[in-house]
C-alpha cells in the first residue's frame, strides 16, 4: 500500500490546496508559507521520499514543469530571478518526506536568503574532492 503523506492527501483533495497543475506524474501547488508570494511546489504524484528514490523520467518531467511555472512567474509576477530547490531528507531541512521542488520567485533586493555561509577548501582538498565525486 502507498505511504500516506501530507502531499498524497493534498493530491487526492483530502486537504485543500491551491493547485496550479496536475498530471499523472506530478502536481503543483502554492506553498502555504511562501518565501515570496507565489512560491510554488512541484510534487511527485507518488510519495518518493527523496531524489534518490525517484525514477529519472519522473524527475526530468518535474523539472520541466518547474521550468514552466518559473516562466509563468516571470511573466505574471514580474519577478527577476528564482530559486529552484529540492531538500532531501531531514539533514537538509526537508520537513515533508515526499519529493518536491520549490520554485521561489525572487526580486532584486528582496532581502530573502535561501543559501548558507560558504566554506573554503584547504590546499589539495579540492583535487581530492574532485576524485571522490567524479561520476
Ligand atoms: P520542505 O521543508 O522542503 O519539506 O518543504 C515543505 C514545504 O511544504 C514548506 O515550504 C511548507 O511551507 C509547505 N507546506 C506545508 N504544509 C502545506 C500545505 N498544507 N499546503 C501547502 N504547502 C504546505
Amino acid at each position: 500500500m502507498e505511504n500516506e503523506t501530507l502531499f498524497t492527501k493534498i493530491r487526492d483533495g483530502e486537504i485543500p490546496s491551491k493547485k496550479l497543475y496536475q498530471d499523472e506524474l506530478c502536481f503543483s501547488i502554492l506553498d502555504i508559507n511562501p518565501i515570496n508570494k507565489g512560491h510554488a511546489l512541484v510534487i511527485s504524484a507518488k510519495p518518493y521520499k527523496n531524489i534518490g528514490e525517484c525514477p529519472e523520467e519522473t524527475l526530468c518531467h518535474m523539472i520541466t514543469i518547474a521550468k514552466r511555472i518559473e516562466s509563468r512567474m516571470r511573466d505574471a509576477l514580474k519577478c527577476n530571478g528564482s530559486n529552484i530547490i529540492i531538500n532531501n531528507d531531514p539533514a537538509s531541512g526537508q520537513e515533508v518526506p515526499h519529493l518536491h521542488i520549490h520554485v521561489v520567485p525572487r526580486y532584486s533586493g528582496d532581502g530573502k536568503t535561501v543559501v548558507s555561509r560558504k566554506e573554503s577548501y584547504a590546499d589539495g582538498e579540492m583535487d581530492k574532492m574532485q576524485e571522490t565525486l567524479k561520476i
